[in-house]
């Protein structure tokens, strides 16, 4: 194998890259100032080193804790729940929103074997007191598993008997849907009309 036939192989794994884009990056690399293709490949390396999750909400971060969580100016006492780091980006896009994160890094999901127990809920509970959280504002996907991930936390609330009000990202939100992909308006909708569950 080249390396050209290589690189092509390699960056068609990355999501939303075909073949055909790949070879497209390749081929413009080629051409690219060396400039450029340094600090490309440093950034790259660099990705992994720097680049950790935030030990109090699950959100990548190159400090720790992350730039929201050490904000003072953030509302403290709102937690809003998420599936992945993208989805803070998305939140943090519509600037609607001025609490703080929990990024549980997944959905409850038998069919993939993907249980409580593998996504970040017990550190989620021990917030909830620590921080003395009054509002938590449920932001999984509007998918089987984003809303199964949801009744769960409704239901561990619930039993545990904090006092807390919980709501869950409005409908209107395209069902079996990703926030990541959900616009800015029909996400900033779904924001201010939220529900109490
Ligand atoms: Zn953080």
């Amino acid at each position: 194998m080249t390396l050209i036939e290589k690189l092509i192989a390699n960056l068609s794994r990355l999501p939303g890259v075909g073949r055909k884009s790949a070879s497209r990056i390749v081929y413009y690399l080629l051409k690219a100032d060396n400039a450029y293709i340094e600090n490309l490949s440093k950034d790259l390396l660099n990705l992994k080193q720097l680049v950790s999750n935030c030990t109090k909400c699950g959100n990548y971060t190159e400090i720790q804790p992350c730039d929201i969580c050490s904000d003072r100016l953030r509302e403290r006492h709102v937690l809003c729940v998420v599936e992945e780091p993208k989805d803070v980006l998305s939140i943090e896009s519509i600037n609607e929103y001025n609490g703080l994160y929990h990024v549980l890094m997944g959905a409850i999901s038998p069919i993939n074997g993907i249980g409580p127990r593998d996504l970040r809920i017990s550190s989620f509970l021990s917030r909830i007191g620590e921080e003395n959280i009054k509002e938590v504002i449920l932001a999984t996907n509007p998918t089987i598993e984003g809303d199964t991930t949801a009744l769960y936390i409704i239901d561990l609330l619930k039993n545990k008997e904090v006092d807390v009000s919980i709501t869950r990202l409005a409908l209107g939100l395209p069902v079996g849907g990703d926030l990541e992909y959900t616009d800015k308006l029909t996400l900033a909708r779904a924001f201010m009309g939220r529900n109490t569950v």
